[in-house]
């Protein structure tokens, strides 16, 4: 199967605006189940767009496998039905007078499948998506959820090498978005296909994606699996997005005299003999380790600080923690009931592993 590869893509709708996709640069292998993440607006549909041939780019690239499918300077574009692509959209639009097994069936019939043959494909695609039993239904039979496996289900069935899927779960409620998440995974399992994936949602990114390319205003920020964007964000925006709670960032300037924070956070990088250059440290809330104040810190820990608990917050399964360091506010997360209530003074502690440090343009520094 190809891999995808994207070369200095852009994408500007006109002279006024901001460019919607500038320089991207971006290389999708073969079996990848890759989520374009970012904010609204952060060109992630357009990208998908012209990998599909539904937009066509203002400069750069594109190539599948070793075939070129746009090169705006060559003045190639391949059109989107030569691509050998399957797409699902948010509106995942099911021919309204046509039943689950004849919408199923119609790329098929298009491409002058046997009728025998045809059947056979939908029923083996059907049931792996356990739509069989609504075949003979219309899709205003059917609800959200089982509208959205029809759609998967018809492109499935002409069995794409790549698949772009575009927020295809946004219509369906918490329980059935973690479920079609499964299936998603299970697809791409079994069917061994490439995927594409455009999402907002970093939860969903972090729980479906072999690989993550975060963007902002157009940019790609990081590409990487989801354990490299968390861990090691390759910049500040990376490090605040990702993340189901927001992670605690520390600037070490900005003060006319060092806060308590800054001055614990400026002990802790003389402890680490960290360069000069360091702007900000970001930690996330579970890096936070609480202790009553009197109990020892081990001896290789870093520099500890003393806090208060302003309030704890139980999420079922976890607990948020508020705290106050001399007034400013900071937070950390423990999946087990904390033994602290709210005004207890306890102590701070931090590893280096658990630190992001970040220079003055938000660029990571640390390993
Ligand atoms: P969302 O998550 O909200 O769908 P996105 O990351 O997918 O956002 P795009 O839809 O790719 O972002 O939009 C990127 C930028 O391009 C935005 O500023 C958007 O307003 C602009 N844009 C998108 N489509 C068009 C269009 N057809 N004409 C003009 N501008 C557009």
């Amino acid at each position: 199967m190809p891999s995808i590869r994207l070369l200095h893509i852009e994408k500007s709708y006109s002279r006024s605006a901001p460019k919607a996709v500038e320089d991207l640069n971006l290389e999708i292998e073969d079996g990848d189940f890759l989520c374009l993440l970012g904010p609204s607006g952060c060109g992630k549909t357009t990208t998908l767009r012209m990998l599909a041939g539904l937009e066509d780019p203002t400069a750069g690239d594109i190539q599948i496998g070793d075939r070129m499918i746009v090169s705006v300077s060559g003045g190639i574009c391949v059109p989107a039905e030569k691509r050998g692509l399957g797409l699902v959209f948010q509106s995942y639009a099911l021919w309204p007078h046509m039943t689950v097994r004849e919408n199923v069936e119609f790329g098929l019939k298009l491409h002058n499948m046997p009728r025998d043959e045809r059947h056979a494909v939908a029923d083996e695609v059907m049931s792996k998506l356990a739509i069989v039993q609504y075949a003979d239904r219309y899709p205003n039979q059917l609800s959200g959820g089982q509208q959205q496996r029809v759609a998967l289900a018809r492109m499935l069935a002409l069995k794409p090498d790549i698949i772009l899927l575009d927020e295809p779960l946004s219509n369906l409620d918490a329980k059935l978005r973690l479920e079609m998440r499964a299936e998603l995974k299970r697809i791409h399992r079994e069917f061994g296909a490439t995927i594409v994936f455009v999402t907002h949602d970093q939860w969903e990114a972090m729980t479906l994606a072999s690989k993550i390319a975060v963007m902002s205003a157009g940019e790609l920020q990081q590409l990487g699996t989801p354990d490299d964007i968390y861990q090691r964000p390759a910049n500040r925006f990376v490090a605040e997005f990702v993340g189901s709670l927001p992670i605690n960032v520390i600037a070490l300037s900005g003060a006319e005299k060092a806060t308590p924070l800054q001055a614990w956070m400026a002990s802790v990088l003389v402890e680490l003999g960290s360069p000069v250059n360091v702007e900000c440290v970001g930690f996330r809330p579970e890096a936070l380790k609480l202790s009553h104040c009197d109990a020892a810190a081990s001896s290789q820990d870093l520099p500890d600080r003393l806090g208060t608990i302003i309030d704890i917050l139980p999420t079922g399964g976890n607990w948020i923690i508020e705290l106050s360091v001399d007034g400013e506010q900071i937070f950390a997360i423990t999946g087990s009931a904390p033994d602290f209530a709210s005004g207890d003074t306890i102590r701070l502690g931090l590893q280096a592993r658990d630190l992001h440090l970040f220079d003055a343009d938000g660029t990571r520094i640390n390993d």
